[in-house]
Parts: structure tokens; C-alpha cells; sequence
């Protein structure tokens, strides 16, 4: 095993994983930006490395700065997270080049699922159902509307380097193509400096639904089942559950089956997702395969009860996937939502500010993963994800009532989130009821607004008094003796 792994990561994540490193009784370096000088991950790790410099290219991209830090501070490994260098795979070759152990897949694993063209390809060849499409090289406008006209419309312009939403266009007729091809191409160059696109039936109101898969070295490939991950925003995901209830027990085995296949098509080893969208019979399609850790990754924590992380760093030292399919079950249900530094309000504009207080719920079956802690600064210079919350109860029914209860009880104040937006969202009938696709959001949410509930000024008033008290007892605790005290917990027998 490792002695000593660096977090090249921020925020939730990078606690996440500080959490699982020094469980497994190794020694956590986080690196951190000047923006970051506050925050919550310097707390956890053993060791801390300035990276100066604010936006992601001079810092959490900057793959110079990561490997001189690696290299300084002599860890045998580099987790990515997820975002980021994640899915970097000249990243993950430096890293190897450097003696340095990349935890995650091969560089060459990551470069045949980083475009989504070459993807489908390697799926076509191993059997694992594709959306219907074209991708050839002829990206003529005659060509591409002859194209989709045998897809049949409705088509989505997709890029092939995409990521996060962008560069995806949806086309209802053909006079609308050529200006969605443009639109997209121009999107994606920015986006990833390659304006390579291609077409797919654009499914209505599917479902997405996705599969965790593990790869040990010994060619072993198991999967721990799926996450439902269809309200999305935008094509972005903000609520994950686990089981998908639109899966019987038979779909759900061939869903799975086909994503192990997938794995196996590119020799994956450690942790990744297949992800598929699946229509209202039942049929699905391979969408992509994200070659790193998930963001939603918790649900599938508790409902098999495997830490992915750990296994991940595990799997990277050399060892050996510790169980077989047969032994992973999936056990109640799960939920997560994720709080983003948006304001409803205001068309969901990232917010920016100073945390003033921060007080989420505690509770049974209660999960927070926090990348925050109140006095830190949200800048606009990272993605806009806070933190996370997670449930777990023995039904979904019961597992609602939890989050109902728990989204009510978050206590964040100074900046703006879309925590009104996910008590709407579980509160809503349709919700309730597992009526879930991908247009969830749009079809019921498209005229919303944040319900007039305006915060008094005496909550405001409150939380600054709170976090008054509280910074005058911390700096008591640190004057206290707990040496002298008989009954202090934190002195040994
Ligand atoms: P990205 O990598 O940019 O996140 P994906 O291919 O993973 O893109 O798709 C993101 C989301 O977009 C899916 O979860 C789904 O909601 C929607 N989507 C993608 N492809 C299709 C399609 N062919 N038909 C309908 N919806 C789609």
C-alpha cells in the first residue's frame, strides 16, 4: 500500500477523499489555490501546498505546479477527484511517467472514452446498444441532413468532446440544423478546443440512468448496480437516487451486464460509470463512460455499503477487487441532492459571498459531504457545488421523508443556493410518485419561482449572533486546559 497520496482536487471531494486516505492510515497532501487559503480540506489533511493563482488553469489544472508539489512532497500516488484533471489522460500518463501512481484507469482507457465518437464505436463493436446516430467524417450540411432524416426527427447535435451539458443542441425540424451544427460547434471549441460533432435520436423524455463499475488489475470487472440520475437542469444532474425504481430485477440485470461489457471492452480497472438513457419501454442506450469517481457516487455507498473511495486506492496499490459480483447487494434506497452556490431567484446565477453561518442537519442516515465551513469565501472562479446531502432509509417512500426533513433543517446563510429549488423538487407530486425523466424539470418546473417566503431580517440577524457566539467560544476552547479537566474526552486514561 501507498504512504502517502496528494488530493489533486478542491471543495467536497477533496474532503472526501482525505477522509478515505487517512482512514486507510496513510498520510493526505492537499494543494490549494489563494482563493482556497480558507478552505475546509486544508483542515482535514496532513500536509498543504499553495498553488497561487485563482481561476483553474494557473492552479487546479496547472499539471506543472500538481506534479513539482507531487514530486516535493514524495507521494506515491495522486487521487484527481472528479472535474478537474480527472479525466486528463496526458495527466494521468505524466503522473505515471514521474513514478507516480494515477488512481484511476490507463491513459488509454481514459483517451477511447474522452470522445464520445470513438466511445459509440467501441460499444458498436462490443455489442452494447448505442443511440441511433451518425458520426462519420462527411459533416457536410447536405450530408447531415440527409442523416437526419434517416435518424428521424427530433435529432441533438452533440459535441464529440463534450462534457457537462455542452455543446448539445436539440433540433425539432430541418431548417433548424444547420444553425444548431454552428451553434454547437462553436460552443464545444470553446468549451474543449475541438469542434468535432455528431448527431443522436434525441430520445423524449427518457430516463438517465447509469452504472458504477470496478476494475481490479487482475481483470476482474464488477459493477454495484445503478443510480437514477434523471432531474437535471440543463442537462445537469442535482438529484441522484439508488435503486432506479423504473428498472424491474430482469432490465436491470441486462442494464448491468452491458456495462460490464463496456468496462471490459477498454480494460477498465478502478472505479468508472456507464452511463444510459433509457426510454419509456424499457430500451437503453449507451451515453458515455466517465472514466473517474462520480459526484453521486454516495448513493451507491449506501446502498451496498462499499466504500468506492477506499477500493479505489486500494485497487491503485495493486490489490485485488476484495469480493465477487454475487456477494454486492443493493439494500434500501437512497437519495442525494446537491446544493449549489446558485440563486433561484435570479435564473440561477452562481452566488457569491462569504459564508456566514453553515449548520446542516445531523441525523440517522444522514450523510454530508461539505466542502464549505462558515467564514470561507464562494468565488466565481470554481464550479458553483457546495455540498452534498445524502439519504438513506429502507424504502424510497421513507427515504423522501428523510430528505424533506433533512432539506428543511439546512442551515446556510450569507450566500444564496438552490436549496428552495430541491424542497420544491421532493416535494413534488410527480416526484413522489417516481415519474422521473429528463424533462422533469422543464416540464414542471419551467415557470417557476422561488416561493415568497421572505427570510425575516431578525433570521439574519440570528445567524450573526450565532456565529458571534460561536467564534468567541472557539476562542475560549482554545484558552481552555482540557489537560486539567478530569472529564475531558480528549485525554486518555
Ligand atoms: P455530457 O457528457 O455533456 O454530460 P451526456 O451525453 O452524458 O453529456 O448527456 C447528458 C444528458 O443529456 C443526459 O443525461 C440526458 O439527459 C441528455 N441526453 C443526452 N443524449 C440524449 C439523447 N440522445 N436523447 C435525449 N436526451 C439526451
Amino acid at each position: 500500500m501507498f504512504k502517502k497520496v496528494l488530493v489533486a482536487n478542491r471543495g467536497a471531494i477533496a474532503v472526501r477523499i482525505i477522509q478515505a486516505i487517512q482512514e486507510l492510515g496513510l498520510t493526505a497532501v492537499a494543494i490549494y489555490s489563494t482563493p482556497d487559503e480558507r478552505s475546509l480540506h486544508l483542515h482535514w489533511a496532513d500536509e498543504t501546498y499553495h498553488i497561487p493563482g485563482e481561476v483553474p488553469q494557473d492552479t487546479y489544472l496547472n499539471i506543472h505546479a500538481i506534479l513539482d508539489i507531487a514530486k516535493k512532497s514524495k507521494v506515491d500516488a495522486i487521487h484527481p477527484g472528479y472535474g478537474f484533471l480527472s479525466e486528463n489522460a496526458e495527466f494521468a500518463e505524466k503522473v505515471n511517467k514521474a513514478g507516480i501512481t494515477f488512481v484511476g484507469p490507463s491513459p488509454e482507457a481514459i483517451r477511447s472514452m474522452g470522445l464520445k465518437t470513438e466511445a459509440r464505436r467501441i460499444m458498436q463493436l462490443a455489442n452494447v446498444p448505442i443511440v441511433p446516430g451518425y458520426q462519420g467524417e462527411d459533416r457536410s450540411t447536405k450530408t447531415l441532413l440527409d442523416k437526419a432524416e434517416e435518424i428521424g426527427y427530433p435529432i441533438l447535435v452533440k459535441a464529440s468532446a463534450g462534457g457537462g451539458g455542452k455543446g448539445m443542441k436539440i433540433v425539432q425540424v430541418p431548417s433548424e440544423l444547420e444553425t444548431a451544427v454552428e451553434s454547437a460547434k462553436r460552443e464545444a471549441l470553446k468549451a474543449f478546443g475541438d469542434d468535432t460533432i455528431y448527431l443522436e435520436k434525441y430520445l423524449e423524455e427518457p430516463r438517465h440512468i447509469e452504472v458504477q463499475i470496478l476494475g481490479d488489475h487482475s481483470g476482474n470487472i464488477i459493477h454495484l448496480f445503478e443510480r437514477e440520475c434523471s432531474i437535471q437542469r440543463r442537462h445537469q444532474k442535482i438529484l441522484e437516487e439508488a435503486p432506479s425504481i423504473f428498472l424491474t430485477p430482469k432490465i436491470r440485470e441486462n442494464i448491468c451486464c452491458a456495462a460490464v461489457n463496456a468496462a471490459k471492452a477498454v480494460n477498465y480497472v478502478n472505479a468508472g460509470t456507464v452511463e444510459f438513457i433509457v426510454d419509456k419501454f424499457h430500451n437503453f442506450y449507451f451515453l458515455e463512460m466517465n472514466t473517474r469517481l462520480q459526484v453521486e457516487h454516495s448513493v451507491t455507498e449506501m446502498t451496498t455499503g462499499v466504500d468506492i473511495v477506499k477500493l479505489q486506492l486500494k485497487i491503485a496499490a495493486g490489490e485485488s477487487l476484495p469480493f465477487s459480483q454475487n456477494e454486492i447487494l443493493q439494500k434500501g434506497h437512497s437519495i442525494e441532492v446537491r446544493i449549489y452556490a446558485e440563486d433561484p431567484v435570479n435564473n440561477f446565477l452562481p452566488s457569491t459571498g462569504i459564508i456566514r453561518f453553515l449548520e446542516p442537519p445531523i441525523g440517522v442516515n444522514i450523510r454530508n459531504d461539505l466542502g464549505i465551513h462558515a467564514g470561507v469565501p464562494v468565488t466565481l472562479f470554481y464550479d458553483p457545488l457546495l455540498a452534498k446531502l445524502t439519504v438513506f432509509d429502507s424504502t424510497r417512500t421513507t427515504a423522501i421523508e428523510k430528505l424533506k426533513w433533512a432539506i428543511d433543517r439546512y442551515g446556510i446563510s450569507g450566500i444564496r443556493t438552490n436549496i428552495p429549488f430541491l424542497r420544491e423538487i421532493v416535494n413534488h407530486p410527480e416526484f413522489i410518485k417516481g415519474n422521473t425523466t429528463t424533462n422533469f424539470i422543464e416540464k414542471f418546473f419551467s415557470n417557476w419561482n422561488v416561493p415568497h417566503q421572505s427570510i425575516p431580517d431578525e433570521a439574519f440577524a440570528l445567524a450573526a449572533l450565532s456565529e458571534y457566539i460561536n467564534q468567541e467560544k472557539s476562542e475560549y476552547h482554545s484558552s481552555v486546559d482540557f489537560e486539567s479537566d478530569p472529564f475531558s474526552p480528549w485525554i486518555g486514561e
